[in-house]
């Protein structure tokens, strides 16, 4: 059986809605946002959606990220706060912003940081908390909320696998001060390429606006260049795909949810294989579908389990990104600027500790990851995949079984 792909239209949406406002912004002769109308329009709906105040789009999530941390303004040398398990686009950008990415660990169950593993993490230096909401299942929001106000800390929402999770009734990307999303072509919603953020908070919305577009203060009685600042314009083309993509993704998140809450139902009782742990009080809105596995009960562990569903068709990530993001070169061998090992060592860091990234300060990732098997989803599924899935699932649990 052929799985439905988000690299193609088998599982991706594109249709009729798309063509016309593509049609229309074509016809206008109009591709640049700053002219044009349908990226506002987008802005616009997509506030309206989230029930926020502002919002700004932008070319990658990568770039939504950086947005955000551009709006923080840490000073050279400052921490961030983040997760291991994360893609390297949410990582990078901190850096670029002069601030070093401080790892917290992860719970091995639901693969999110949490309060508990936040607090440690905190010191003088830092600056904010980026908490991403992997897979689509919501971080436990109340205790870091409470854990960043005793602090005096801005929350960064990496809500780029996470559209329309809810937490507690609220919108995941809502409950901090800035959200983020990305409209990759993997997402649940999708122009290709693109990013979003969402704010409440005016000083970091007017910081976002102008980041996107060289700092120009378009609009102003004497407008300038303000501050360093790249253009993060989104075009127009990706506007009307993203108004027309809108409009569908509550249906993919639902029916998402609905094939995940199937395969839950139909692997329940597998010996050493695990549905994902949803955080309480929450949606789970399924980007991926993680399995945990327990290799004391299967043998050769996600490497074998993984090796056999691949084999029958499935394909799936054990390990998903394989390492803790800090063990790959650009952190473990510093290569930022030059040979200067910026902004991890020199002048901003004299007065501080050194960073360290070393594996064994984080037990709950390295048992996330070496116990993960992380299954694409997609709104295309039908019943008959989801059987097809479950079958399989069983049957090689089964076969490796002791
Ligand atoms: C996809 C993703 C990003 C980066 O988005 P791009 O559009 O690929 O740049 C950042 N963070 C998370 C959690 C993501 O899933």
């Amino acid at each position: 059986m052929q799985l439905p792909s988000d690299a193609d239209n088998t599982g991706r949406n594109f249709g009729e809605e798309e063509m016309q406002l593509l049609r229309r912004v074509i016809e206008s002769g109009t591709l640049n946002c700053t002219k044009g109308t349908a990226v506002k329009e987008f802005e616009e709906q997509f506030k309206q959606k989230l029930g926020v105040e502002f919002c700004r789009t932008m070319t990658s999530g990568t770039a939504s990220i950086h947005t955000a941390i551009a709006a923080i303004d840490p000073e050279p040398g400052d921490e961030i706060i983040t997760t291991p398990i994360t893609d390297m686009g949410a990582l990078t950008p901190i850096i670029y912003q002069t601030a070093i990415p401080v790892f917290a660990d992860v719970d091995p169950l639901t693969y999110n940081v949490t309060a508990e593993t936040i607090a440690p993490k905190i010191t003088k230096r830092t600056k904010a908390i980026v908490v991403t909401h992997i897979f689509g299942n919501p971080c436990d929001m109340d205790p870091i909320m409470d854990l960043a106000k005793q602090h005096d800390l801005p929350v960064i929402e990496d809500a780029c696998q996470a559209y329309l999770a809810q937490y507690r009734g609220s919108l995941i990307g809502t409950i901090g001060d800035i959200g983020c999303f990305s409209l990759q072509q993997g997402k649940h919603m999708t122009t290709g390429e693109g990013g979003i953020t969402v704010s409440t908070n005016g000083k970091f919305n007017r910081k976002m606006w102008l980041f996107v577009d060289k700092a120009w203060g378009y609009g102003d009685p004497k407008p300038d260049h303000y501050f360093l600042a790249l253009n993060y314009r989104m075009t127009e083309l990706q506007g009307a795909v993203a108004l027309a993509q809108l409009n569908k993704v509550e249906d993919v998140v639902e029916k998402r949810i609905a094939t995940a809450e199937m395969l839950t139902e139909r692997i329940e009782g597998t010996p050493g294989v695990y549905s994902p742990a949803i955080t309480p009080h929450s949606k789970h809105v399924y980007w991926k579908y993680p399995l945990r596995i327990d290799d004391e009960i299967i043998n050769g562990g996600v490497d074998a389990f993984a090796a056999q569903l691949k084999e029958r068709g499935i394909f799936c990530a054990p390990r998903y990104i394989q390492k803790p993001a800090f063990m790959c070169q650009i952190f473990q061998e510093r290569n930022t600027f030059g040979s200067s090992c910026f902004p991890f060592e020199g002048e901003c860091r004299k007065d501080d500790p050194p960073i360290v990234y070393n594996p064994d300060d984080y037990p709950g990732t390295m048992d996330a990851l070496s116990h993960v098997v992380v299954l694409p989803w997609n709104e295309f599924y039908t019943q008959e995949h989801v059987d097809f899935i479950a079958t399989n699932i069983k049957e090689v649990a089964e076969k490796l079984s002791n």
